[in-house]
């Protein structure tokens, strides 16, 4: 199926590693032209790196304007962020939310708010955030993502309905549990806390999902590729589960 991203131009953050990485590189494979924003990116293939630290307010204003002089424009952002800590409710303070926010939910708001209006000059594009499960199906220790997610969700369907008439569609992808370095990191804090093995803490994770295992990035990432698409053109202020059945919640 051609998605029709050809000669897009794209912007992914966080895209070094993990689900960030595997977006730039299948938004690349289907022949969009790839801004990969990271504090020290790689550029593969039909990729353009762009160091950007998210926490730093001033670099995440410059980044949009810098893909569009250098590209001409922007028809898809992908806002994909590092993930908060992982902290049981009781052990967090006010400076842990502070921190997540600088880390989550400012650049989005800071890079939506700019891809946003270069794509309304232009007349369309598209924008999707990835956000996580726990947003719809708290787990412990999730509070972070949780609380941070719920604006990011907020803000994406508030956009989904301002930008429409303006021919920008707005989603959401929530992962589930997904093979990637941070999943492992937190395997091995939990054995570590646990005195129990990584093998164990897996099995832990993947006993709660029905399809058995927990995703590759690219299983995540070819769910992203459509929506940004053209081939979604139908599709606006979803929030789109890729969690092998995960969410135990009807809607
Ligand atoms: P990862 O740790 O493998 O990758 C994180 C990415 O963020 C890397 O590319 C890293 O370079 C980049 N990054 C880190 N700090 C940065 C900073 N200050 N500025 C710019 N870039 C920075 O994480 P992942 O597993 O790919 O997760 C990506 C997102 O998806 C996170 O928000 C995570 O919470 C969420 N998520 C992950 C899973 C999972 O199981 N892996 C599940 C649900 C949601």
């Amino acid at each position: 199926m051609d998605l029709g991203l050809k000669d897009q131009v794209a912007l992914v953050t966080a895209a070094s590693r993990g689900i960030g990485a595997a977006i730039a590189a299948r938004l690349a494979d289907e022949g969009a032209t790839v801004a990969v924003a990271a504090r020290a990116p790689q550029a593969g293939p039909g990729q353009a790196a762009y160091p950007v630290d998210l926490s730093d307010a001033a670099a995440v204003d410059a980044l949009v304007p810098r893909v569009v002089a250098d590209h001409g424009r922007l028809d898809v952002l992908v806002v994909n962020t590092p993930g908060p800590r992982i902290l049981p409710f009781l052990d967090t303070t006010a400076g842990d939310y502070a921190t997540a926010y600088d880390l989550l939910v400012r650049p989005a708001v800071q890079l939506a708010t700019a891809g946003a209006r270069v794509m309304a000059e232009r007349g369309g594009g598209s924008i999707l955030f990835v956000t996580s499960t726990w947003v719809r199906q708290p787990a412990p220790g999730g509070v972070l993502s949780a609380t941070m997610r719920a604006a990011i969700s907020a803000l994406s369907k508030q956009m989904s309905m301002e930008l429409a008439p303006h021919g920008i569609r707005v989603n959401q992808l929530m992962p589930g549990a997904t093979g990637t370095d941070r999943m492992r990191a937190i395997t091995t804090a939990k054995a570590a806390a646990n005195g129990t093995t990584e093998d164990e803490e897996v099995a832990k994770v993947v006993s709660a999902i029905p399809l058995g295992r927990w995703a590759e990035p690219e299983e995540i990432a070819r769910a992203a590729a459509y929506l940004v698409s053209p081939a979604a053109a139908f599709v606006t202020g979803a929030a789109f589960a890729v969690d092998g059945g995960a969410i135990r919640s009807t809607l």
